[in-house]
């Protein structure tokens, strides 16, 4: 089916796309790989559509003034992926990133549009969480920033006003002590959405051990989740399979999972807890400064 007739707006200013947006009580277009397709469908009739493609610099990577990264919203996820300050610095962006659907959505989708989508299965959230970076909004009213762990509020659901517009991400300074690795266990095929995916983020200190850790689970629940009790079990440890499996073991009651076409709520609150503790592992081994 078609994407039936609409007018196409291009301000080049978020603040007028706010304005637009209000105007027209409409929603703004980035790579149109979630829009579209509802369109397609039908779920979704508009009369006008605000693209955002013509405001300059949206879709920019570029160091922060406080050391870290900052990426535009209409960054692609592959352009994100592919970038060497974030392959650098921030490898655990970049394999969560590779993980999204199959390049050629990669190269359309965009960071912003993935955020905004809001879906409780998404991906890069679990990376950007664990990361601790915050997500920057605009509208004509003016901007605000949220860490990406209050962004998301429930299903489908974020804390974006319907005339905000994401203008990015911001990734705090990397940290040479700390390793990170993306686990996502999909049920079918390797480019699908996930079953569950479980993002770790490790620093390490001189002796040999854990400073401070975040698990972030996505698909398992209603919004991605940042895991509790994480730092209580392995701040100043050893990550020994022993503290691994007792960190596995926090997901119970922790998780709220969603039965969807890749697994039951059941399966999903059973094959959770292996991915924590083997990713646990994993980013605890690539880690320089943890000793295993
Ligand atoms: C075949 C397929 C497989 C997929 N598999 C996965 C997967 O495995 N993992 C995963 O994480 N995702 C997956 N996705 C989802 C994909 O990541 C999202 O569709 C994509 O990130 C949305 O980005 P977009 O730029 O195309 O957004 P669009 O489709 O343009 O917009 C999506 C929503 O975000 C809003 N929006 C867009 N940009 C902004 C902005 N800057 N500010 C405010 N609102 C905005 C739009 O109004 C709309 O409501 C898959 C998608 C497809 C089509």
């Amino acid at each position: 089916m078609g994407v039936p007739r609409f007018e196409l707006l291009e301000p080049d200013s978020y603040e007028e796309a706010s304005r637009l947006i209000s105007a027209h009580d409409t929603i703004p277009l980035a790579g149109g790989t979630a829009i579209i397709s509802m369109m397609r469908q039908r779920l979704f009739n508009p009369s006008h559509i605000v693209s955002l493609h013509k405001i300059n610099g949206l879709g920019d990577v570029s160091p922060s003034k406080s050391g870290g990264l900052s990426i535009g919203a209409m960054a692609t996820l592959r352009s994100v992926e592919m970038h060497p300050a974030v392959r650098a610095q921030y490898p655990l962006l970049s394999e969560t990133l590779s993980t999204v659907a199959n390049v050629r959505v990669r190269w359309s989708a965009t960071v912003g549009g993935n955020l905004a989508h809001g879906d409780y299965r998404l991906d890069p959230p679990g990376a950007l969480i664990a990361l601790g970076a915050s997500v920057r909004l605009g509208s004509a009213r003016g901007e605000r920033a949220l860490r990406i762990e209050d962004f998301f509020r429930g299903f489908f659901d974020t804390a974006k006003e319907d005339d905000e517009i994401i203008l990015g991400v911001d990734l705090p300074q990397p940290d040479k002590n700390a390793s990170g690795h993306y686990l996502k266990f999909t049920s079918h095929a390797s480019t699908d959405w996930p079953c569950v995916g479980v993002a770790v983020y490790l620093k390490g200190n001189s002796s040999g051990k854990c400073e401070s850790a975040r698990v972030v689970i996505t698909a398992a629940a209603q919004t991605p989740l940042l895991l509790e009790g994480v730092n209580e079990n392995l701040s100043g440890e050893m990550i020994s399979e022993a503290a691994a499996r007792k960190v596995a073991g926090l997901t119970n009651g922790q998780l709220d999972p969603i039965e969807d076409a890749s697994g039951s709520a059941w399966y999903k609150r059973e094959i959770a807890p292996v991915l924590v503790r083997r990713a646990l592992l994993e980013a605890a081994r690539r880690n320089p400064k943890i000793r295993s």
